[in-house]
């Protein structure tokens, strides 16, 4: 890279984006942090996944002097970044304690021989007796603390190490720190100002909208069978991620995949280490695995093109929910993050409340997360505008209508009025003396004559027979939610009875709306058929067989280097060269992601395919 004396850094910027990474313009705040880092400045980066936060100090980095040294607790996937890079062209290397000693040593050599920029070190590494004066030596120009808000106890990826960061600041004042996280809620953001000395004019924040994701809430039903519909009508052959609470669900999960056909892997951390590493590698390195795992799997994972990702269990809180999503679609590329919830996720829900014997601040913190939560479940407005206000940004619209990115603007659910259905539910539950759970009381309402309602006595009330105008199904959501919103409480200690409370005694002398939504379920035939294979929208037949064997071709050089194939080029590099269909170089070079490095090693192989396609084509 040639810097040259005296121009501003805001062109030298630029020319590195397009020489270096192959891009045509910033996106959202990046030149703005760019240009106060390299000017000296802090920066705390609040970007959402996929908002491109690496480039806030990977431009900086290559901008000056000395090294830039990336603090990040992911030293499984450290050697991924540094590949990364690598295939750029950016001397960049990573220290951590999974290297043995001659490896170490070697990143030494190299940092002596003045041929790393960016050099990534896990926190226990930096924070070793020493360490810090020895790297004294290659004057650090720059610190990067990635996954930032592992600094808080707050979340749920607290490190303890990282608590300890400050003393970055306090060994090097006049260098540079920028943070960058994409967990964006208040709490968070003031443990990280005030951990690393940051002030407020420091703070970066863009909009947490992430405009390409589809959000779709599924009432559960039969959710495996849920959701390997939703995988086979929209996500065939395709990399995705699915969530369980549970590491049996995890595994059981996986497997009946397997059995159905689907290439799915199991993660969760009761796996032996060496297992999970080779389920990692494998959906990081090959196309359209599916890994089912405990929220144990994602943080770092910067696998651009993951395209949906399933929460067969409800989330704890809208920032878990966004994160976890969020790791859909970080290349742009339209993606789907699908939800399926029920009456066990309203139920733990409660339970989760009842039983936290926090400080009264913090219950009321998880009292309102898990509220959040809910309503977006049960909503019937934009699921997206509802995610966005959870984190403080008002004024959000709903989906637009041409991308309609939620399943409520899509397609508005049927809102009816339920305040006598929930009256007679609440007079059910009453009459029966509650202690009884859900199902009992719906024989109730049903006029079931049982054994059990018979041996109670229950065919005997006057709320016996009285809900015959709903199936079964429809009074399972309207419990549900009827729970949601803190309507009936339900016993867990015991076996689950349902009880009134001060908000369903209003309910029943009428003094407060109610209105359900109709469930989706009876719905799925008629959405199911719009939306598939969202990858390839826009691109006719014959580019998608393009984008094929390009995504085959970029496969096999990835497997021949070893590295991830999104190092190589990303999905959305090969959507536009099937496009485009670049004839030669000159053209190649024009596409966003392709940069001089990439374009060298590998321009003419991707030509070659590109134009045997053509001839096929003719
Ligand atoms: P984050 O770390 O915020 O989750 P990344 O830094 O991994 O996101 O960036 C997400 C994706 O966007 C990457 O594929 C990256 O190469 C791409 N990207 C980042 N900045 C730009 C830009 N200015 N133009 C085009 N693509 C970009
Ligand atoms: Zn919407």
């Amino acid at each position: 890279m040639a810097v040259r004396e005296g121009d501003p850094v805001q062109t030298r910027a630029g020319e590195i984006l397009s020489e270096v990474f192959g891009y045509e313009s910033f996106r959202g705040a990046q030149q703005e942090i760019i240009e106060r880092v390299a000017a000296g400045g802090d920066a705390l980066v609040l970007m959402p996944t996929g908002g491109g936060k690496s480039l806030c100090y990977q431009i900086p980095a290559l901008l000056g002097n000395g090294i830039t040294v990336v603090v990040s607790p992911l030293i499984a996937l450290m050697q991924d970044q540094v590949e990364a890079l690598a295939q750029a062209g950016v001397g960049a290397a990573a220290l951590n304690s999974s290297m043995d000693l001659s490896k170490r040593r070697e990143v030494w050599d190299r940092l002596r021989a003045g041929t790393i920029k960016l050099l990534y070190v896990a926190p226990e590494r930096l924070l070793i007796d020493g360490f810090l004066d020895e790297l004294d030596a290659f004057s650090p120009a720059l610190f990067a603390i990635d996954e930032a808000h592992c600094i808080s106890q707050w979340g749920h990826d607290f490190r303890p190490e990282y608590q300890k960061l400050g003393i970055i600041r306090k060994r090097f004042p006049d260098v540079p720190i920028i943070a960058l996280t994409a967990t964006a809620d208040d709490p968070t953001r003031k443990d990280i100002v005030k951990g690393l000395g940051f002030t407020e004019q420091d703070l970066f924040v863009s909009s947490f909208d992430r405009p390409n994701i589809r959000y779709t809430v599924e009432a559960k039903d039969q959710p495996r069978r849920q959701l390997l519909r939703m995988i086979r009508e929209r996500h065939a052959g395709e990399a995705g991620i699915i969530y369980c609470r549970s590491r049996k669900k995890v595994d059981d999960t996986a497997e009946w995949l397997r059995e159905e056909g689907i290439r799915a892997v199991p993660y969760h951390a009761g796996m032996a280490s060496q297992q999970r590493t080779l389920n990692q590698q494998l959906f990081l390195r090959e196309e359209g695995i599916v890994v089912v795992a405990t929220i144990a799997f994602g943080m770092g994972i910067d696998k651009p093109n993951v395209r949906f990702v399933a929460h067969l269990d409800m989330p704890p809180s809208p920032q878990h929910y966004s994160q976890e999503s969020g790791r859909a679609g970080r290349d742009g590329l339209p993606a789907e993050a699908w939800l399926c919830y029920g009456w066990s996720d309203v139920v733990l829900a409660q339970r989760r409340l009842a039983e936290s014997e926090l400080d009264p601040i913090q219950r009321r913190i998880s009292h309102h997360q898990i509220d959040g939560m809910l309503a977006y479940c049960e909503s019937s407005l934009c699921r997206r505008a509802i995610l966005l206000q959870f984190f403080g940004e008002d004024g959000v619209e709903q989906c637009s209508a041409s991308t309609e990115s939620c399943d409520n603007c899509t397609k508005a659910p049927e809102v009816i009025d339920g305040m006598v259905l929930a009256q007679k539910a609440l007079s059910a539950v009453s009459k029966t003396g509650q202690r009884f759970g859900k199902v009992h009381v719906i024989d109730v309402l049903l006029g079931k004559a049982n054994t059990k309602v018979t041996r109670f006595g229950h065919d005997r009330l006057s709320v016996y027979g009285i809900g015959t105008e709903l199936e079964e199904r429809g009074w399972h959501s309207i419990f549900r939610q009827l729970a949601s919103r803190g309507m009936i409480k339900i016993d867990f200690e015991g076996h689950g009875g349902i009880s009134m409370t001060e908000r369903s005694r209003v309910l029943l002398r009428g003094e407060e709306d109610f209105s359900f939504r109709k469930d989706a379920i009876t719905r799925k035939a008629s959405r199911s058929k719009k939306k598939r294979k969202m990858k390839i929208e826009g691109l006719d037949s014959m580019q998608s067989s393009l984008f094929e064997r390009l995504r085959q071709y970029r496969l096999e050089i990835s497997r021949q280097l070893e590295v991830p194939p999104y190092t190589i080029f990303h999905d959305s590099t090969l959507v536009e060269m099937s496009q485009m269909q670049p004839q030669t170089l000159d053209q190649l070079a024009m596409i966003s992601g392709v940069g001089q490095k990439k374009l060298e090693k590998w321009g003419r192989g991707f030509l070659e395919v590109i134009s045997s396609q053509a001839d096929a084509g003719s």
